[in-house]
């Protein structure tokens, strides 16, 4: 079986949240199983140099979009057992972020159309194409018109993964067939229109032959209005199609006892090692350095879905509580600004960092005690998932994959390994927090056993990567 995993995003090459860790980590489970599953994602000019110096050149074309004749090249090159194609075209990925740029919508209907095109030069016919977010959803419908006679794709099935269903990827009316020719000229197919524009998501969601996302929880969430983001009307007619798989995380990668980024390595039979790192970052934050102060860490994108809104309205009565912060994260202007006020006030209790840091984020997840992640909407997260790998114990909103991946601590029986609330509501997730210390503080062997029995749960990728087997396998059944 043949698969062609495309991606906005992939690790280790590029990476603005929980896609380039996906598209790096089920693949890499997919290929130990013996398929043959290769990526395709961009050739961006931040990709450093050092990984992309062996690459070999496959060779180039010229893609035409309607009136625009753009450059494609394809490099190709192997990461473990799995092969990754580059697609190059400077115009469009040589650029300092990854995305956020007026032309988005451009560049990703050139990077979709050059997924299909590729194949002149990588001679891979896959079986399926399995596409991720907005910014590729618009190729199970090119597969379904224009490529729909092209006997190279004559087999070829669609599988779609909503990672994020808030980002749509919305455009005018006269957009797609701007990018894809007057062939793509919009007659009104319901299938894309939203408002008064279209919607690559919503083509995903159509035109895919299978529709998944990256909880089970989340899969029944999007269904309804208060999640669906207007598309719960076209998820609702293809529900039948629609599968909710946990995400995993890569267990040799997230791992603290061979973590090269870490100060020190431990596992759950040297706790002695998370408390040495802890100490030292305490101190590399300017933090009073205390084994028996709680510290809580924050690493994530500062953006609303993310429940800063629960945080700020609290953020006082936390540091009642005694507990140090550390905040590693960029985004809204808003919460970075939230964050730079509080560690001001109090500067040897919290630590912000707004920047983007991997090795930093591992420290951060070794070093703390307590992860704080009550998000309005969580598709799977993965923060949750390395912070329970490390030892830093969750606290979380029972929502989406944090609700399936965390499990509610028990104060009576000592069983869970997390914090969790239901409502989005701060004194709610105050509580907890306020639970969490109190068992750090006042019940030591019932903590220790706590983050024995989170460092314990198992969410590697294997379980889901079986289960995606499974759906490949059973396309066109
Ligand atoms: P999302 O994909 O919505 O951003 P996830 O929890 O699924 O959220 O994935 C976030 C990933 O990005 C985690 O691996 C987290 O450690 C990482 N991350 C987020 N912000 C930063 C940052 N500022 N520096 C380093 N890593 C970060």
């Amino acid at each position: 079986m043949k698969i062609l995993f495309v991606s906005s995003e992939a690790l280790p090459l590029s990476k603005t949240g929980g896609l380039a860790d996906v598209a790096f980590s089920l693949p890499k489970a997919l290929a130990e199983e013996d398929i043959d599953i290769r990526v395709i994602t961009p050739y961006y000019s931040t990709i450093a140099t050092a990984l992309v110096e062996h690459a070999d050149f496959l060779g180039s074309k010229t893609i035409h979009m309607n009136w625009r004749n753009q450059y494609m090249g394809v490099h190709e090159i192997h990461f473990g057992k799995v092969v990754y194609y580059l697609i190059d075209n400077e115009y469009y990925f040589k650029r300092d972020q990854l995305y956020g740029y007026f032309d988005d919508g451009e560049r990703f209907s050139f990077f979709s159309k050059a997924v299909l095109e590729a194949i002149d030069m990588t001679h891979f016919e896959p079986d399926v194409i399995h596409l991720n977010d907005w910014h590729t959803a618009i190729v199970p419908y090119l597969l379904k018109t224009q490529y729909a006679k092209d006997p190279r794709y004559a087999q070829t099935k669609s599988v779609f993964t909503i990672h994020n269903l808030k980002y749509q990827g919305v455009f005018e009316r006269g957009f797609l067939e701007d990018m894809f020719g007057p062939e793509s000229a919009f007659h009104g197919d319901g299938r894309l229109v939203f408002g008064s524009g279209i919607n690559f998501m919503k083509a995903g969601i159509r035109f895919a032959d299978k529709i998944t996302t990256v909880s089970e929880t989340y899969a029944e969430e999007i269904l309804t209005p208060y999640f669906g983001e207007k598309l719960e009307w076209d998820l609702n007619y293809r529900r039948h199609d629609l599968v909710g798989l946990t995400n995993g995380i890569d267990y040799d990668d997230y791992n603290p006892k061979t973590d090269a980024r870490l100060f020190f390595n431990y596992d759950h039979s040297t706790p002695e090692g998370k408390r040495a790192n802890k100490a030292k970052l305490q101190a590399l934050s300017g933090l009073t350095v205390d084994e028996n102060v709680p510290l809580i860490a924050i690493v994530s994108r500062l953006v609303d879905s993310k429940g800063f809104d629960l945080i700020e309205r609290v953020m006082p009565e936390m540091f009642d509580l005694g507990v140090q912060m550390i905040v590693l994260g960029t985004g809204d202007y808003h919460y970075e600004n939230l964050f730079k006020y509080y560690s001001q006030r109090f500067p040897n209790r919290l630590k912000v960092y707004v920047e983007f840091n991997a090795t930093l984020a591992q420290r951060i997840y070794a070093g703390s005690d307590l992860f704080l992640m009550p998000s309005r909407f969580e598709p799977c997260g993965l923060g949750q998932l390395i912070a329970l790998r490390y030892g830093s114990i969750p606290i979380v909103r029972e929502t989406g994959g944090l609700k399936d991946t965390v499990v509610p601590y028990n104060r009576f029986t000592g069983e869970g390994t997390g914090f969790t609330f239901t409502n989005y509501n701060a004194h709610e997730m105050l509580d907890q927090i306020r639970d969490a210390v109190e068992l750090f503080q006042t019940n030591q062997e019932g903590w220790n056993a706590l983050v024995q029995q989170a460092m314990s749960a198992d969410h590697s990728w294997k379980r889901s990567a079986h289960h995606y087997l499974e759906i490949y396998r059973n396309l066109g059944k």
